[in-house]
């Protein structure tokens, strides 16, 4: 099979212009907007200037680097998450709002073929493409342990972050003048458990109770050691507990009493007990003991479902050449091996630095290579040589609540930045 069956409900996508270039992307985060957004900005001679195509399963743009803003109030949804018509009114790209089902590359037909590929989208849109941009990213994985997927929360995007939020509220107002503490478990400690164990210790303070898991012995174990030290100092003023060197093994619900056995017997006995969930820890190295978390709330920060083997026709599985992540593997100008027409950038993609070294899945890579292949596509319409991509390391960030953060620069070893944001006002004479 060649394409997409002849389906009743399968309509396809007129391009307005037959003979201009048309190129389709995939996915609107960092790598897919952006992208999109290059190719706008470059000059192109009249005849081949590419009609552009935009897909997103959401209406809107999420900086994802912001979400935890939300939690700790400092930002309104609208303004980390602006909807991609205000952000591509002034442009002619197309956005359709859709969720892509599959993907056919034929580029294997020749050059003289009327088309590279088709993607199919869940609405039964058919859009044949001259280029293609894969910019999609996994989804959060839940199923990693047993009871994960019913009772812990994944945060990863912007209606995960209103679920936490949500849940964070009724339990404020469940415990609202109690001394009860919010007990919160956060699976995880890379940027995203850290960031996270440290905007909710801030927000909860005393209210709350934040422990933090991790597999290894160590926080932050890939990060600059001057983020690692800031993060723990924050961490430790906030009584964020680590619980380091555990996974776990098992999450279950129960139900628990809040009162003593002496006191429960003069009351209804139903009336004062609670769910929490039950966190059973395994410890990663011999010799130490299990442990048992409650908490109210658990977070998952952990883990990830690739989306791009889902999206492969069931007749050609493995036609798109896919890392044990389920990342398409591209060569240096971001082409994907063996798929000279489609171009694969942020998360979506695997590719290594020069000393061997896998690029990481941030908004900084995303965006460098969104930039490089728009300056690709470019070339590769205008019949010019592709270059390779260089990444720019420029440091690692993180906020750890309101009030503090770090950061890493790249351009000096050993440096870092951490601690209040202090705004300094000029004073002017009158
Ligand atoms: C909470 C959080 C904090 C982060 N903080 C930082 C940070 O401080 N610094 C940093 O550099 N990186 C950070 N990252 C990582 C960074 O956000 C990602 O690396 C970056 O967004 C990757 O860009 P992308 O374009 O590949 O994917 P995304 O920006 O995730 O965009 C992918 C898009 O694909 C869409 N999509 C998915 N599946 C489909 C489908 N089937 N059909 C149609 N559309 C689909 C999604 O809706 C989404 O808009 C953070 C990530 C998270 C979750």
């Amino acid at each position: 099979m060649e394409g997409p069956a002849a389906n009743a409900q399968n309509v396809n996508y007129m391009w307005p212009d037959k003979k201009r270039p048309r190129v389709c992307i995939v996915g609107g985060g960092f790598g897919g907007l952006y992208t999109a957004l290059r190719l706008e900005s470059l000059v192109w001679p009249d005849d081949k200037k590419p009609q552009v195509v935009l897909i997103d399963q959401s209406e809107r743009f999420v900086f994802k680097p912001l979400l935890y803003e939300l939690l700790s109030g400092e930002v309104e949804a609208w303004e980390i998450a602006p909807q991609f018509s205000d952000l591509l009114s002034n442009t002619d790209v197309r956005f359709f709002k859709d969720r892509v089902k599959c993907l056919y590359p034929c580029y294997h037909l020749g050059t003289n073929a009327p088309t590279a590929g088709t993607v199919q989208l869940e609405s039964g849109l058919l859009i044949e493409y001259d280029w293609l941009v894969l910019a999609i990213v996994a989804e959060a994985k839940l199923d990693i342990v047993p009871g994960a997927a019913d009772y812990a929360l994944p945060f990863y995007t912007l209606e995960d972050a209103h679920r936490v939020d949500k849940k964070l509220r009724k339990l404020e107002r469940k415990n609202f003048g109690k001394d009860a503490a919010i007990r919160v478990a956060v699976v995880g400690c890379g940027y995203g458990g850290v960031e996270l164990a440290a905007t909710i210790s801030e927000r909860l303070q005393e209210k709350g109770i934040v422990q933090a898991i991790n597999v290894e012995k160590t926080i932050l174990s890939n990060a600059p050691a001057g983020n690692r030290d800031a993060a723990l100092k924050v961490l430790s003023s906030r009584k964020v507990q680590l619980v380091l060197g555990y996974f776990v093994l098992r999450i279950t619900k129960g139900v628990e009493s809040q009162t003593s056995d002496a006191e429960s017997k003069t009351m209804d006995p139903a009336a004062d007990h609670s769910e929490s969930i039950i966190l059973e820890l395994q410890p990663a190295e011999r010799g130490l003991q299990g442990q048992i978390i409650r908490a109210d709330i658990v977070l998952w920060t952990i883990g990830s479902k690739p989306l791009l083997p889902e999206l492969e026709p069931s007749d050609k599985p493995y036609d798109i050449p896919l890392n044990a992540r389920g990342q398409a593997e591209t060569d240096e100008t971001l082409r994907v091996k063996g798929h000279p027409r489609i171009f694969a950038v942020g998360d979506s993609s695997t590719l290594r630095d020069k000393n061997g070294k896998l690029l990481p899945a941030t908004a900084q890579v995303a965006f460098q290579q969104a930039d490089f292949a728009g300056w690709s596509l470019w070339a590769a319409i205008n019949d010019r040589p592709l270059l390779p991509f260089r990444y720019q390391n420029l440091g690692e960030m993180m906020t750890l609540g309101r009030y503090d953060a770090a950061v890493s620069p790249s351009f000096t070893d050993g440096l870092t930045l951490e601690g209040l944001l202090v705004i300094l006002q000029e004073k002017w004479p009158i």
